[in-house]
């Protein structure tokens, strides 16, 4: 294969690329000059070199130098610990803080659950939601916020996580939510503004 062509194909492996945009982002690249690419590799290596995911919500964070094991966010003593709030992605974290209208802590799923998946506790980090449930548990947590996407892929995660915890929840009495009807039917979390990100949330319903 040739050199474009395969870094076409890389790009075209990103979340949301498609074919064409791959290629306008390689072509972009390819013209920058020699320095500009040099920065921008040596940029992607510092970061993969200094970037974990946390051991509390899973979303990855820049730990610089230190040995630090969680987050800006799930380091932050000050937050709500009678809420957790679970989302897909790591992107879905950064929507709901640029609301500011959540002040509890969160859990990234890493991804959803296909409708005709037969294995769907291998697509999100289900058991590592339970320990973090059961920790979160001994510390006040009363909530548990699903805030996935409003399509039926997001739809169907929800369910099956709310099946899912459903003996947990049950045992520690605590409640599963959804996020409102703000958000209409097909939208993704990330791409919703922050008012309606707002809005969905004091809006939220018990999961049924
Ligand atoms: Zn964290």
């Amino acid at each position: 294969m040739d050199p474009i062509t395969k870094l076409i194909e890389e790009f075209a492996h990103f979340p949301g690329v498609g074919p064409r945009q791959a290629r306008r982002f390689a072509y972009y690249l390819l013209t920058r000059n020699a320095d500009t690419l040099k920065e921008f590799t040596e940029a992607l290596a510092k970061a993969k070199k200094t970037v974990g995911a946390c051991i509390s919500c899973y979303r990855l964070f820049s730990s610089g130098n230190t040995k630090t094991t969680h987050c800006m966010l799930c380091a932050d003593t000050h937050r709500d610990t009678s809420l957790l709030m679970v989302v897909a992605h790591d992107v879905d974290v950064e929507s709901v803080e640029k609301s500011s209208g959540y002040r509890g802590y969160y859990f990234v799923l890493g991804g959803t659950v296909p409708i005709l998946e037969t294995k769907p506790e291998e697509r999100i980090r289900l058991k590592k939601l339970s320990s973090r449930v059961k920790e979160a548990t001994g510390k006040g947590l009363k909530e548990i916020i699903l805030a996935l996407d409003l399509n039926p892929e997001g739809e169907h995660t929800g369910n099956f996580l709310t099946h899912s915890l459903a003996p947990l929840v049950k045992e520690h009495g605590i409640k599963i939510s959804l996020l409102g009807r703000g958000l209409s039917t097909g939208t993704e979390l990330q791409y919703s503004d922050p008012d309606t990100i707002k809005n969905a949330l004091s809006n939220r319903a018990p999961a049924k």
